[in-house]
């Protein structure tokens, strides 16, 4: 592997949304893109900072308090999108302004209870499994609905949305109906909680798939920062 230009693979990925955009209708600019720095040094979240980013994702507890620690300096705004033990919610509860991968009722409630009450509260996506292939983490969609009133009512979280990290296709048709089907779950509950705003799916090789279907916050790690 030669050197990571950060820079440009940050303008490339911005260019790709802001062409994915427009071949939707979307509004310019309507679609967040989060880096995901997970096992990447903080030189290259610094590289990254210095180009204009200013949202990161962690997927790693203890890797996450250590560069949020080190980078402190740049006021970042941190993102956590990885599976959630009991045991790590305290080190994410304070640290992190948001977190993706909130699957189960324990986990939300040890999150609110462990948040600073000081801070604005902890924003929260729910994570989806859509499919038995894909992974073991995220609520089904029988669950969700149960599950966002649970979590709407807990006092330092709050719910803007839903997250799903679908099986891996190269055809776009089959990237594209998984996408859906989250949008088509994020408006039912939508209709019960009208304050939720973030649709979070798409990722390095399917982001164009996931705009088409309505993401607002994709998630980029490898084509801002390189294989991992
Ligand atoms: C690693 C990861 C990403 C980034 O994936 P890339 O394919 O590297 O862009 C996005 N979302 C989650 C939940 C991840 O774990």
């Amino acid at each position: 592997m030669g050197t990571i230009n950060v820079a440009t693979n940050l303008q490339h990925v911005r260019d790709r949304v802001a062409a994915a955009e427009q071949c939707a209708n979307r509004t310019p600019g309507s679609v967040h893109v989060l880096a995901v720095s997970k096992t990447k040094s903080t030189a290259l979240i610094r590289d990254a900072w210095a180009a204009g980013q200013r949202t990161f994702a962690e997927n790693y507890a203890q890797e996450a308090e250590q560069k949020i620690k080190a980078l402190a300096d740049l006021g970042i705004e941190w993102h956590f999108i990885g599976p959630i033990q009991s045991n790590k919610t305290r080190a994410l509860a304070s640290a992190m302004d948001w977190i993706h991968s909130v699957d189960r009722y324990k986990i939300a409630s040890r999150l609110s209870e462990q948040r600073d009450p000081a801070l604005a509260p902890l924003n929260v996506c729910l994570q989806v499994k859509l499919s038995d292939e894909t992974t073991k983490f995220g609520a089904s969609p029988v669950e969700l609905q149960t599950l966002a009133e649970q979590v709407a009512s807990l006092p330092n979280l709050r719910l803007r949305g839903l997250m799903t990290i679908p099986a891996a296709s190269t055809n776009p048709e089959v990237q594209r109906a998984a996408f859906r089907r989250l949008r088509e779950l994020f408006e039912a509950l939508q209709a019960y909680h009208p304050s939720l705003d973030t649709l979070s799916m798409g990722m390095s090789g399917d982001l164009e798939a996931a705009i088409k279907e309505g993401s607002n916050l994709v998630r980029v790690g490898t084509d801002i920062f390189g294989a991992r």
